[in-house]
Protein backbone atom coordinates (compact mmCIF):
# COMPACT_ATOMS: atom_id res chain seq x y z
CA UNK A 1 0.00 0.00 0.00
CA UNK A 2 1.28 3.60 -1.14
CA UNK A 3 2.04 6.24 1.51
CA UNK A 4 -1.24 8.34 1.78
CA UNK A 5 0.40 11.78 3.31
CA UNK A 6 0.72 14.49 1.34
CA UNK A 7 4.24 15.21 2.86
CA UNK A 8 7.15 15.11 0.49
CA UNK A 9 11.04 14.91 1.26
CA UNK A 10 13.53 15.67 -0.83
CA UNK A 11 16.80 13.06 -0.70
CA UNK A 12 20.16 14.40 -2.22
CA UNK A 13 23.32 12.92 -3.21
CA UNK A 14 25.90 14.61 -0.80
CA UNK A 15 28.60 14.33 -3.24
CA UNK A 16 27.30 16.29 -5.73
CA UNK A 17 24.25 17.92 -3.62
CA UNK A 18 22.06 16.66 -6.53
CA UNK A 19 18.32 15.86 -5.32
CA UNK A 20 18.21 12.18 -6.33
CA UNK A 21 14.27 11.75 -5.37
CA UNK A 22 11.20 13.07 -3.44
CA UNK A 23 10.11 10.69 -1.08
CA UNK A 24 6.56 10.81 0.28
CA UNK A 25 6.48 11.16 4.14
CA UNK A 26 4.04 8.72 6.04
CA UNK A 27 0.95 9.70 8.02
CA UNK A 28 0.18 8.62 11.18
CA UNK A 29 -2.92 6.78 9.27
CA UNK A 30 0.41 5.09 7.38
CA UNK A 31 1.54 3.81 10.45
CA UNK A 32 -2.13 2.57 11.71
CA UNK A 33 -2.32 0.70 8.29
CA UNK A 34 0.87 -0.93 8.47
CA UNK A 35 0.83 -1.88 11.96
CA UNK A 36 -2.86 -3.54 11.36
CA UNK A 37 -1.41 -4.91 8.05
CA UNK A 38 1.56 -7.16 9.89
CA UNK A 39 -1.21 -7.81 13.16
CA UNK A 40 -3.42 -9.50 9.85
CA UNK A 41 -0.63 -11.37 8.52
CA UNK A 42 0.79 -12.94 11.80
CA UNK A 43 -1.42 -15.82 12.64
CA UNK A 44 -0.62 -17.59 9.03
CA UNK A 45 3.13 -16.61 8.80
CA UNK A 46 3.78 -17.77 12.10
CA UNK A 47 2.04 -21.00 11.49
CA UNK A 48 4.69 -21.76 8.63
CA UNK A 49 6.94 -24.06 9.69
CA UNK A 50 10.06 -22.67 11.09
CA UNK A 51 11.89 -24.05 7.87
CA UNK A 52 9.79 -22.93 5.23
CA UNK A 53 10.79 -19.15 7.01
CA UNK A 54 14.56 -20.17 6.47
CA UNK A 55 13.62 -21.17 3.01
CA UNK A 56 12.10 -18.04 2.65
CA UNK A 57 14.99 -16.37 3.48
CA UNK A 58 17.42 -18.13 1.53
CA UNK A 59 15.66 -16.99 -1.12
CA UNK A 60 16.11 -13.58 -0.26
CA UNK A 61 19.83 -14.32 -0.24
CA UNK A 62 20.09 -15.02 -3.20
CA UNK A 63 18.17 -11.63 -4.49
CA UNK A 64 20.18 -9.71 -2.60
CA UNK A 65 23.37 -11.49 -3.30
CA UNK A 66 22.64 -10.50 -7.23
CA UNK A 67 21.95 -6.96 -6.77
CA UNK A 68 24.82 -6.31 -4.07
CA UNK A 69 25.98 -3.91 -6.93
CA UNK A 70 22.52 -2.01 -7.00
CA UNK A 71 22.55 -2.02 -3.63
CA UNK A 72 26.11 -0.64 -3.16
CA UNK A 73 25.48 1.83 -5.36
CA UNK A 74 22.59 3.08 -3.70
CA UNK A 75 24.01 3.10 -0.36
CA UNK A 76 27.19 5.53 -1.77
CA UNK A 77 24.74 7.94 -3.53
CA UNK A 78 22.45 8.66 -0.98
CA UNK A 79 25.03 8.14 2.14
CA UNK A 80 27.93 9.17 0.82
CA UNK A 81 30.28 6.03 1.79
CA UNK A 82 32.53 5.01 -0.48
CA UNK A 83 32.02 2.06 -2.88
CA UNK A 84 34.08 -0.54 -2.12
CA UNK A 85 32.59 -0.02 1.81
CA UNK A 86 29.26 0.35 0.64
CA UNK A 87 29.71 -3.25 -0.84
CA UNK A 88 30.98 -4.22 2.48
CA UNK A 89 27.83 -3.02 4.03
CA UNK A 90 25.72 -4.73 2.16
CA UNK A 91 28.02 -8.19 2.31
CA UNK A 92 27.55 -8.12 6.04
CA UNK A 93 24.00 -7.03 5.34
CA UNK A 94 23.81 -10.61 3.34
CA UNK A 95 25.32 -12.23 6.03
CA UNK A 96 22.44 -11.36 8.51
CA UNK A 97 20.37 -13.09 6.61
CA UNK A 98 22.19 -16.04 6.54
CA UNK A 99 22.50 -15.88 9.80
CA UNK A 100 19.11 -15.96 10.38
CA UNK A 101 18.38 -18.90 8.75
CA UNK A 102 19.51 -21.18 11.21
CA UNK A 103 16.15 -20.57 12.99
CA UNK A 104 15.24 -24.12 12.97
CA UNK A 105 17.98 -24.77 15.15
CA UNK A 106 18.43 -21.38 17.01
CA UNK A 107 14.90 -20.94 17.84
CA UNK A 108 14.73 -24.34 19.74
CA UNK A 109 13.24 -24.33 23.70
CA UNK A 110 14.58 -27.01 26.67
CA UNK A 111 12.79 -29.59 27.89
CA UNK A 112 13.34 -31.70 31.10
CA UNK A 113 12.27 -34.85 31.50
CA UNK A 114 10.72 -35.97 34.95
CA UNK A 115 10.88 -33.10 36.74
CA UNK A 116 8.74 -34.93 39.11
CA UNK A 117 7.51 -38.53 38.52
CA UNK A 118 6.24 -38.80 34.69
CA UNK A 119 5.97 -35.12 34.76
CA UNK A 120 7.93 -33.28 32.42
CA UNK A 121 8.62 -29.01 31.65
CA UNK A 122 9.79 -27.56 28.69
CA UNK A 123 9.88 -23.99 27.43
CA UNK A 124 9.69 -23.26 24.13
CA UNK A 125 9.94 -19.95 21.96
CA UNK A 126 6.95 -18.51 20.05
CA UNK A 127 6.96 -15.17 18.48
CA UNK A 128 6.68 -11.65 20.13
CA UNK A 129 3.96 -10.30 17.97
CA UNK A 130 4.36 -7.58 15.66
CA UNK A 131 7.68 -5.55 15.68
CA UNK A 132 9.30 -2.80 14.63
CA UNK A 133 12.49 -1.07 13.66
CA UNK A 134 13.43 2.42 13.35
CA UNK A 135 17.40 2.95 12.15
CA UNK A 136 19.93 5.36 11.25
CA UNK A 137 21.27 7.02 8.46
CA UNK A 138 24.54 5.62 8.52
CA UNK A 139 24.29 2.13 7.54
CA UNK A 140 21.13 2.67 4.80
CA UNK A 141 21.65 -1.29 3.45
CA UNK A 142 22.72 -3.20 6.73
CA UNK A 143 21.14 -1.57 10.04
CA UNK A 144 17.66 -2.41 8.88
CA UNK A 145 18.90 -5.70 8.15
CA UNK A 146 20.12 -6.14 11.86
CA UNK A 147 16.31 -6.63 12.83
CA UNK A 148 14.33 -7.51 9.61
CA UNK A 149 15.81 -11.38 8.83
CA UNK A 150 15.93 -12.48 12.66
CA UNK A 151 12.50 -10.88 13.00
CA UNK A 152 10.48 -12.78 10.68
CA UNK A 153 12.52 -15.75 10.90
CA UNK A 154 10.99 -16.35 14.12
CA UNK A 155 7.47 -15.96 13.27
CA UNK A 156 7.04 -12.24 13.76
CA UNK A 157 5.64 -9.44 11.16
CA UNK A 158 7.80 -5.99 10.68
CA UNK A 159 7.70 -2.55 10.22
CA UNK A 160 10.54 -0.69 9.37
CA UNK A 161 11.23 3.04 9.65
CA UNK A 162 14.68 3.82 7.38
CA UNK A 163 16.46 7.21 7.89
CA UNK A 164 14.49 9.95 6.24
CA UNK A 165 17.66 11.18 4.93
CA UNK A 166 18.56 7.83 2.93
CA UNK A 167 15.28 5.68 2.24
CA UNK A 168 16.31 5.05 -1.25
CA UNK A 169 18.10 1.22 -0.39
CA UNK A 170 15.29 0.29 2.20
CA UNK A 171 12.72 1.23 -1.12
CA UNK A 172 14.80 -0.58 -3.70
CA UNK A 173 15.16 -3.76 -1.16
CA UNK A 174 11.29 -3.94 -0.72
CA UNK A 175 10.62 -3.46 -4.20
CA UNK A 176 13.29 -6.76 -4.76
CA UNK A 177 11.52 -8.31 -1.38
CA UNK A 178 8.03 -7.65 -3.50
CA UNK A 179 9.13 -8.98 -7.12
CA UNK A 180 10.42 -12.11 -5.31
CA UNK A 181 6.95 -13.15 -3.83
CA UNK A 182 6.35 -15.96 -1.48
CA UNK A 183 5.75 -13.59 1.66
CA UNK A 184 2.41 -13.44 2.57
CA UNK A 185 1.16 -9.67 2.16
CA UNK A 186 1.63 -7.30 5.84
CA UNK A 187 4.81 -9.45 6.93
CA UNK A 188 7.28 -6.70 6.32
CA UNK A 189 6.25 -3.25 5.80
CA UNK A 190 7.63 0.12 5.05
CA UNK A 191 6.98 3.40 6.52
CA UNK A 192 9.16 6.72 5.83
CA UNK A 193 9.37 9.78 8.04
CA UNK A 194 10.57 11.36 11.37
CA UNK A 195 9.60 12.41 14.35
CA UNK A 196 5.66 12.15 14.11
CA UNK A 197 5.81 8.45 12.50
CA UNK A 198 8.54 7.37 15.23
CA UNK A 199 5.60 8.65 18.15
CA UNK A 200 3.53 6.86 15.79
CA UNK A 201 5.31 3.36 16.25
CA UNK A 202 6.02 4.29 19.78
CA UNK A 203 2.10 4.55 20.55
CA UNK A 204 0.78 1.92 18.66
CA UNK A 205 -0.97 -0.64 20.41
CA UNK A 206 -0.68 -3.07 18.02
CA UNK A 207 2.92 -3.21 18.13
CA UNK A 208 4.73 -5.32 20.29
CA UNK A 209 8.49 -4.56 20.42
CA UNK A 210 10.62 -1.84 18.79
CA UNK A 211 14.23 -1.29 17.88
CA UNK A 212 16.31 1.63 17.65
CA UNK A 213 19.11 2.79 16.25
CA UNK A 214 20.23 6.21 16.36
CA UNK A 215 22.17 9.14 18.28
CA UNK A 216 22.26 8.52 22.33
CA UNK A 217 19.58 11.01 22.83
CA UNK A 218 16.65 9.53 20.91
CA UNK A 219 17.86 6.21 21.98
CA UNK A 220 17.17 7.14 25.71
CA UNK A 221 13.85 8.31 24.64
CA UNK A 222 12.97 5.98 22.22
CA UNK A 223 13.74 3.44 25.23
CA UNK A 224 11.39 5.16 27.70
CA UNK A 225 8.32 5.63 25.81
CA UNK A 226 8.76 2.21 23.87
CA UNK A 227 8.70 1.31 27.67
CA UNK A 228 6.17 2.80 29.34
CA UNK A 229 3.41 1.89 26.42
CA UNK A 230 4.03 -1.83 27.55
CA UNK A 231 6.64 -2.89 24.78
CA UNK A 232 9.68 -4.53 24.96
CA UNK A 233 12.80 -2.74 23.39
CA UNK A 234 16.46 -2.35 22.56
CA UNK A 235 17.56 1.12 21.72
CA UNK A 236 21.66 1.34 20.24
CA UNK A 237 22.51 4.51 20.82
CA UNK A 238 25.62 6.97 20.15
CA UNK A 239 29.47 6.21 20.82
CA UNK A 240 32.97 7.55 21.54
CA UNK A 241 35.63 4.68 20.89
CA UNK A 242 39.00 4.85 21.43
CA UNK A 243 41.80 2.92 20.27
CA UNK A 244 44.70 2.58 22.69
CA UNK A 245 48.53 2.01 21.06
CA UNK A 246 51.08 0.35 23.16
CA UNK A 247 54.46 0.70 22.31
CA UNK A 248 55.07 -3.03 21.01
CA UNK A 249 52.42 -2.13 18.51
CA UNK A 250 53.11 -2.95 14.27
CA UNK A 251 52.84 0.47 13.69
CA UNK A 252 51.93 0.09 9.69
CA UNK A 253 49.60 -2.16 10.14
CA UNK A 254 47.94 -0.21 13.32
CA UNK A 255 47.71 3.06 11.29
CA UNK A 256 46.29 1.09 8.28
CA UNK A 257 43.67 0.16 10.66
CA UNK A 258 43.49 3.75 12.11
CA UNK A 259 42.72 5.02 9.45
CA UNK A 260 40.09 3.18 8.12
CA UNK A 261 38.56 2.96 11.63
CA UNK A 262 38.40 6.80 11.82
CA UNK A 263 38.17 8.37 8.30
CA UNK A 264 36.05 4.86 6.56
CA UNK A 265 32.81 6.03 5.96
CA UNK A 266 33.90 9.82 6.85
CA UNK A 267 34.23 8.80 10.44
CA UNK A 268 30.29 8.39 10.16
CA UNK A 269 30.12 4.74 11.72
CA UNK A 270 28.89 3.67 15.38
CA UNK A 271 32.10 1.93 15.55
CA UNK A 272 34.44 4.19 14.27
CA UNK A 273 37.68 5.52 16.33
CA UNK A 274 37.44 8.70 17.79
CA UNK A 275 40.18 9.34 19.93
CA UNK A 276 44.13 7.56 19.49
CA UNK A 277 45.80 6.98 22.93
CA UNK A 278 49.28 6.41 22.69
CA UNK A 279 51.09 4.59 25.62
CA UNK A 280 54.62 5.84 26.38
CA UNK A 281 57.08 5.25 23.35
CA UNK A 282 54.55 4.66 20.80
CA UNK A 283 53.63 8.51 20.22
CA UNK A 284 56.46 10.00 18.06
CA UNK A 285 56.41 6.45 15.31
CA UNK A 286 52.77 6.58 15.27
CA UNK A 287 52.10 9.82 14.89
CA UNK A 288 55.04 10.15 12.23
CA UNK A 289 52.96 7.98 10.23
CA UNK A 290 49.77 8.76 11.01
CA UNK A 291 50.04 12.04 9.84
CA UNK A 292 51.59 11.64 6.61
CA UNK A 293 49.42 8.48 5.50
CA UNK A 294 46.22 11.07 6.49
CA UNK A 295 47.43 13.59 4.54
CA UNK A 296 47.47 11.44 1.65
CA UNK A 297 44.00 10.35 2.07
CA UNK A 298 41.76 11.60 -0.85
CA UNK A 299 38.59 13.29 -0.54
CA UNK A 300 35.99 12.66 -3.05
CA UNK A 301 32.49 11.13 -4.69
CA UNK A 302 32.48 8.17 -3.55
CA UNK A 303 31.33 6.28 -6.62
CA UNK A 304 34.59 7.58 -8.16
CA UNK A 305 37.90 5.05 -8.17
CA UNK A 306 40.79 6.19 -5.93
CA UNK A 307 38.90 8.09 -3.51
CA UNK A 308 39.11 6.93 0.27
CA UNK A 309 36.78 9.77 1.92
CA UNK A 310 33.30 10.26 0.57
CA UNK A 311 31.33 13.31 2.08
CA UNK A 312 29.20 13.39 5.48
CA UNK A 313 26.03 13.38 5.17
CA UNK A 314 24.46 16.99 4.52
CA UNK A 315 25.64 20.50 4.69
CA UNK A 316 24.58 20.79 8.60
CA UNK A 317 26.45 17.65 9.29
CA UNK A 318 29.42 19.16 7.87
CA UNK A 319 29.24 22.75 9.74
CA UNK A 320 28.24 21.18 13.01
CA UNK A 321 31.69 18.34 12.47
CA UNK A 322 33.65 21.62 11.79
CA UNK A 323 32.43 23.73 14.64
CA UNK A 324 33.35 20.78 16.50
CA UNK A 325 37.05 20.86 14.86
CA UNK A 326 37.36 24.85 15.66
CA UNK A 327 35.91 23.92 19.40
CA UNK A 328 38.82 21.58 20.14
CA UNK A 329 41.24 23.91 18.66
CA UNK A 330 40.14 26.45 20.90
CA UNK A 331 40.04 24.29 23.80
CA UNK A 332 43.99 23.88 23.30
CA UNK A 333 43.72 20.89 20.64
CA UNK A 334 46.56 21.36 17.98
CA UNK A 335 45.19 20.60 14.56
CA UNK A 336 47.87 18.84 12.73
CA UNK A 337 46.09 18.09 9.69
CA UNK A 338 43.40 20.03 9.46
CA UNK A 339 40.24 19.03 7.25
CA UNK A 340 38.45 21.97 7.39
CA UNK A 341 37.26 23.72 4.11
CA UNK A 342 37.75 20.56 1.68
CA UNK A 343 36.06 20.80 -1.32
CA UNK A 344 35.83 18.97 -4.64
CA UNK A 345 34.18 22.04 -6.58
CA UNK A 346 30.76 20.72 -6.61
CA UNK A 347 27.80 21.30 -3.90
CA UNK A 348 28.81 18.75 -1.90
CA UNK A 349 29.07 18.34 2.04
CA UNK A 350 32.77 17.40 2.31
CA UNK A 351 35.06 17.69 5.65
CA UNK A 352 38.84 16.06 5.56
CA UNK A 353 40.20 13.55 7.71
CA UNK A 354 41.50 15.75 10.58
CA UNK A 355 43.65 14.81 13.56
CA UNK A 356 44.13 17.09 16.62
CA UNK A 357 47.21 16.17 18.72
CA UNK A 358 47.21 16.91 22.23
CA UNK A 359 44.19 16.45 23.18
CA UNK A 360 43.42 16.21 26.99
CA UNK A 361 40.88 13.60 28.26
CA UNK A 362 38.94 16.32 29.69
CA UNK A 363 38.16 18.33 26.73
CA UNK A 364 34.75 17.75 25.59
CA UNK A 365 36.48 17.02 21.71
CA UNK A 366 37.80 13.88 23.42
CA UNK A 367 34.06 13.03 25.37
CA UNK A 368 31.73 14.00 23.04
CA UNK A 369 30.50 12.03 19.90
CA UNK A 370 31.25 14.23 16.70
CA UNK A 371 30.52 11.54 14.29
CA UNK A 372 32.42 12.98 11.48
CA UNK A 373 36.44 12.55 10.02
CA UNK A 374 38.01 14.18 13.05
CA UNK A 375 40.44 12.00 15.26
CA UNK A 376 41.63 13.19 18.53
CA UNK A 377 44.99 12.27 20.28
CA UNK A 378 45.80 11.64 24.06
CA UNK A 379 49.03 10.85 25.29
CA UNK A 380 49.17 8.43 28.42
CA UNK A 381 52.46 6.94 30.12
CA UNK A 382 51.11 3.40 31.07
CA UNK A 383 48.45 0.85 30.06
CA UNK A 384 46.78 1.71 33.42
CA UNK A 385 45.99 5.10 32.43
CA UNK A 386 45.00 4.57 29.17
CA UNK A 387 42.59 1.78 30.65
CA UNK A 388 41.43 4.97 33.08
CA UNK A 389 40.62 7.49 30.22
CA UNK A 390 38.83 5.22 27.98
CA UNK A 391 36.53 4.09 31.16
CA UNK A 392 36.12 7.57 32.17
CA UNK A 393 33.78 7.88 28.84
CA UNK A 394 29.95 7.74 29.23
CA UNK A 395 29.92 5.55 26.06
CA UNK A 396 30.95 1.75 26.16
CA UNK A 397 30.50 0.67 22.13
CA UNK A 398 33.82 -0.34 21.03
CA UNK A 399 37.13 -0.01 21.40
CA UNK A 400 40.31 -1.38 19.98
CA UNK A 401 44.20 -1.94 21.51
CA UNK A 402 46.97 -2.39 19.16
CA UNK A 403 49.56 -4.43 20.50
CA UNK A 404 51.72 -7.94 20.39
CA UNK A 405 51.72 -8.39 23.80
CA UNK A 406 48.90 -10.92 24.80
CA UNK A 407 49.33 -10.11 28.74
CA UNK A 408 48.42 -6.09 27.74
CA UNK A 409 45.62 -7.59 25.36
CA UNK A 410 44.72 -9.65 28.26
CA UNK A 411 44.57 -7.24 30.57
CA UNK A 412 43.09 -4.74 28.65
CA UNK A 413 39.98 -7.00 27.08
CA UNK A 414 39.19 -7.82 30.93
CA UNK A 415 39.64 -4.39 32.35
CA UNK A 416 37.66 -2.23 30.02
CA UNK A 417 34.39 -1.12 30.14
CA UNK A 418 33.45 -1.04 26.82
CA UNK A 419 30.92 -4.12 25.14
CA UNK A 420 33.12 -4.78 21.86
CA UNK A 421 37.09 -4.94 21.68
CA UNK A 422 39.29 -5.22 18.88
CA UNK A 423 42.60 -6.39 19.54
CA UNK A 424 44.54 -5.40 16.37
CA UNK A 425 41.54 -4.80 14.82
CA UNK A 426 40.20 -1.23 14.36
CA UNK A 427 36.56 -1.83 13.56
CA UNK A 428 35.45 -4.99 15.70
CA UNK A 429 31.95 -4.75 14.96
CA UNK A 430 30.59 -8.02 15.50
CA UNK A 431 29.85 -11.05 12.35
CA UNK A 432 26.06 -11.57 11.95
CA UNK A 433 26.37 -14.64 14.05
CA UNK A 434 27.38 -12.89 17.54
CA UNK A 435 25.58 -10.28 18.82
CA UNK A 436 26.21 -6.35 18.85
CA UNK A 437 26.93 -5.90 22.53
CA UNK A 438 27.52 -1.62 23.17
CA UNK A 439 27.34 -0.81 27.15
CA UNK A 440 26.72 1.76 29.29
CA UNK A 441 25.52 4.86 27.14
CA UNK A 442 25.42 3.60 23.48
CA UNK A 443 22.86 1.17 24.78
CA UNK A 444 19.60 1.20 26.45
CA UNK A 445 17.94 -2.12 26.86
CA UNK A 446 18.81 -5.84 27.88
CA UNK A 447 19.12 -8.40 24.91
CA UNK A 448 21.14 -6.93 21.71
CA UNK A 449 20.95 -7.20 18.46
CA UNK A 450 21.84 -10.14 15.97
CA UNK A 451 23.75 -13.18 17.21
CA UNK A 452 21.84 -15.11 19.37
CA UNK A 453 20.44 -11.81 21.27
CA UNK A 454 18.14 -11.33 18.11
CA UNK A 455 16.42 -15.24 18.87
CA UNK A 456 15.87 -13.73 22.52
CA UNK A 457 14.64 -10.43 21.53
CA UNK A 458 12.56 -11.93 18.87
CA UNK A 459 10.68 -14.85 20.97
CA UNK A 460 9.13 -15.06 23.85
CA UNK A 461 9.53 -17.84 26.06
CA UNK A 462 6.83 -20.39 27.23
CA UNK A 463 6.72 -22.80 29.66
CA UNK A 464 4.61 -26.00 29.57
CA UNK A 465 4.37 -28.15 32.48
CA UNK A 466 2.71 -31.93 31.82
CA UNK A 467 1.90 -35.56 32.46
CA UNK A 468 -1.31 -38.04 31.54
CA UNK A 469 -2.93 -39.76 34.11
CA UNK A 470 -3.37 -43.16 31.99
CA UNK A 471 0.53 -42.96 31.41
CA UNK A 472 1.43 -44.84 35.14
CA UNK A 473 2.18 -43.49 38.91
CA UNK A 474 2.63 -39.90 38.70
CA UNK A 475 2.91 -39.16 42.14
CA UNK A 476 1.72 -35.23 43.27
CA UNK A 477 3.13 -32.25 41.70
CA UNK A 478 3.63 -29.09 43.69
CA UNK A 479 0.39 -27.90 45.68
CA UNK A 480 -1.64 -30.63 44.40
CA UNK A 481 -4.58 -31.58 46.93
CA UNK A 482 -3.72 -35.48 48.18
CA UNK A 483 -6.72 -38.07 47.20
CA UNK A 484 -9.31 -39.19 49.66
P1 LIG B 1 19.26 10.03 14.80
O1 LIG B 1 19.11 9.73 16.24
O2 LIG B 1 19.20 11.44 14.37
O3 LIG B 1 18.13 9.26 13.94
C1 LIG B 1 17.89 7.89 14.12
C2 LIG B 1 16.42 7.61 13.84
O4 LIG B 1 15.62 8.29 14.81
C3 LIG B 1 15.97 8.09 12.49
O5 LIG B 1 15.12 7.10 11.91
C4 LIG B 1 15.21 9.39 12.78
O6 LIG B 1 14.13 9.59 11.91
C5 LIG B 1 14.71 9.17 14.19
N1 LIG B 1 14.70 10.41 14.99
C6 LIG B 1 15.57 11.45 14.93
N2 LIG B 1 15.26 12.37 15.86
C7 LIG B 1 14.19 11.92 16.52
C8 LIG B 1 13.42 12.43 17.61
N3 LIG B 1 13.69 13.60 18.18
N4 LIG B 1 12.37 11.69 18.04
C9 LIG B 1 12.08 10.51 17.48
N5 LIG B 1 12.78 9.98 16.45
C10 LIG B 1 13.82 10.67 15.98
O7 LIG B 1 20.61 9.33 14.33
P2 LIG B 1 21.34 9.48 12.91
O8 LIG B 1 21.96 10.82 12.81
O9 LIG B 1 20.46 9.00 11.83
O10 LIG B 1 22.48 8.37 13.08
C11 LIG B 1 23.72 8.63 13.70
C12 LIG B 1 23.71 8.17 15.13
O11 LIG B 1 23.38 6.79 15.21
C13 LIG B 1 25.08 8.30 15.79
O12 LIG B 1 24.90 8.80 17.09
C14 LIG B 1 25.60 6.88 15.83
O13 LIG B 1 26.53 6.61 16.84
C15 LIG B 1 24.33 6.13 16.04
N6 LIG B 1 24.47 4.73 15.66
C16 LIG B 1 24.59 3.83 16.64
C17 LIG B 1 24.76 2.49 16.32
C18 LIG B 1 24.92 1.47 17.41
O14 LIG B 1 24.95 0.31 17.09
N7 LIG B 1 25.02 1.84 18.67
C19 LIG B 1 24.80 2.09 14.99
C20 LIG B 1 24.66 3.05 13.99
C21 LIG B 1 24.50 4.38 14.34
Amino acid sequence: MAATAGEQQDVRNPATGETLARVPLSSAADVDAAAKAARAALPEWRARPAIERARWLFGLRQVLESHADELARSVTREMGKTLPDARAEVGRMVEMVEAATAVPQTMQGRILEDVARNVDCETIRQPVGVCAAIVPFNFPAMVPFWFLPFAIACGNTFVLKPSEQVPLTQELVFNLIDDHGGLPDGVVNLVNGSVDVVNALLDHPEIDAISFVGSAKVAGYVYERAAANGKRVQALGGAKNFIVVMPDAVIPRTVSNILGSAFGAAGQRCMAGSVVVTVGDARKPLMDELVARTRELTVGDGLERGVDVGPVVSTPARDRITEWIERGIDGGATAVVDGRGASTGTDGSFVGPTVLDDVTPDMDIAQEEVFGPVLSVIHADSLDEAIEIVNRSRYGNGTSIFTESGAAARRYRHDVEVGMVGINIGVAAPVAFFPFTGWKGSFFGDLHAHGSDAVDFYTRKKTVTSRFFSGGDTGRFFVEQAEK
